[in-house]
């Protein structure tokens, strides 16, 4: 993909709004917008020649004034549990990673929405290759977009993404107007035409920009949680200083009653060994979120290199999980998928370009709790 200085622009990421307005300009019918999402979106057909229900006046019009760009791919693996990594190269070399996860009936595509991440979870790798740009809509949707095609080629219509979750690299809603632009195009019926309850975004807690969401677009929210009290959610959360959790657990509330329909939120918390992971969490966790529709994801730790947290045992899981059962929380642990080829939660790391400054505030933090851990 080229870069947004391009001057052609990229109708890949375009939602439908905006893809009427480009017709407008043109001097054509609004329905034009629908006629070429199908063919991006839905057929796959990136050539403007093939669009041939569109005149050959305005396929030479489209070749001349716009492009329709996908990232290349630049390596595959595929995990001995079916669950597949790609890595996208960007047009700036930065490159991101998709995963696909098969199960029976269903297939998740994990997304990511940003080139590295701002924030600095201590117990995520992204955290460490430090940020570098947001993705522009076209690169959220892409990652899609290729998906389904290869997919597609490989199974024919046997599998296929039902389940988009945006657990990618980065953090969505730092990236607001990117990520509706790509969701809007997930859930809409001439492109990809995911149900909303089959869109999910998950965030570690950007207070504003969750009231933000849920007045522009209705999908379903997973809040990364990690901890029920604040002083150690901000050691594993550190935006939890910006936002503490009894913000972020307002603005859920809030996110809730501004639906018509029943939601429910997740809340993800990762299980690390003698952090987080007593009963005695459970039970503050389980006070913490009564009387909000909840739904409770753990997510057992997923190690890296240089990871300084241990996975807390399948016992302590259990035991977590029937403490919160026992609350009337519906509470699942999540299965660990493509482990073996750094696939899981956590584990995505892409190739991040300039990342010297988070490289150099990491080094920084590393050196104060050596420091802390002397004194
Ligand atoms: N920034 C967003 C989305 C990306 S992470 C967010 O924080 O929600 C997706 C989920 O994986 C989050 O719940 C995140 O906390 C969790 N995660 C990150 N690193 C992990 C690791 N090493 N092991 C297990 N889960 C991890």
């Amino acid at each position: 993909m080229r870069s947004a200085e391009t001057a052609k622009p990229n109708l890949l990421g375009m939602p439908r709004g905006r893809l009427e307005d480009f017709f407008a300009a043109r001097g054509e019918p609004a329905f034009r917008a629908v006629q070429i999402m199908k063919w991006i979106h839905r057929r796959g057909v990136i050539d403007f020649a093939a669009m041939t229900d569109l005149s050959l006046r305005l396929r030479a019009n489209l070749r001349e004034t716009a492009e329709v760009l996908i990232p290349e791919c630049v390596a595959e693996q595929v995990s001995s549990d079916g669950t597949v990594k790609w890595l996208l190269r960007l047009d700036d070399k930065n490159a991101i990673e998709t995963v696909f996860i098969p199960e029976p009936g269903r297939g998740t595509l994990c997304v990511s929405s940003q080139v590295g991440c701002a924030l600095d979870c201590t117990f995520c790798s992204t955290a460490r290759q430090g940020f570098n740009r947001n993705l522009r809509a076209a690169e959220i949707i892409a990652q899609l977009w290729f998906a389904r095609q290869v997919l597609r080629s490989r199974f024919g219509s046997q599998t296929n993404v039902t389940n988009v979750v945006l657990m990618g690299m980065g953090e969505p809603l730092l990236n607001f107007d990117n990520v509706v632009d790509a969701m809007r195009l997930m859930l809409d019926d001439h492109a990809y035409g995911l149900g909303k309850r089959k869109v999910t975004l998950s965030t570690s807690g950007v207070v504003p920009a969750l009231d933000r969401l849920k007045d522009t677009i209705d999908v379903s929210l997973a809040v990364s949680l990690h901890a029920p009290e604040d002083e150690l959610r901000t050691q594993l959360v550190p935006l939890n200083r910006k936002y503490p959790i009894a913000e972020l657990l307002a603005v859920c509330r809030r996110y809730i009653a501004g639906k018509e329909r029943k939601v429910v939120v997740t809340f993800e918390y990762v299980m690390l060994d003698a952090v987080n992971d007593s009963e005695f969490h459970a039970q503050q966790l389980a006070q913490l979120l009564r009387g909000i529709p909840a739904k409770i994801n753990l997510i057992p730790f997923n190690p890296f290199p240089g990871s300084e947290y241990r996975r807390s045992s399948p016992a302590a899981i259990d035991r977590f999980r029937t403490v919160l059962q026992t609350h009337g929380l519906v509470t699942v642990t999540r299965r660990t998928r493509g482990e073996d080829i750094d696939a899981a939660c956590g584990q995505l790391a892409g190739r991040v370009q300039d990342r010297s400054h988070r490289q150099q505030h990491f080094v920084r933090l590393k050196a104060r709790r050596g420091r802390e851990a002397i004194a």
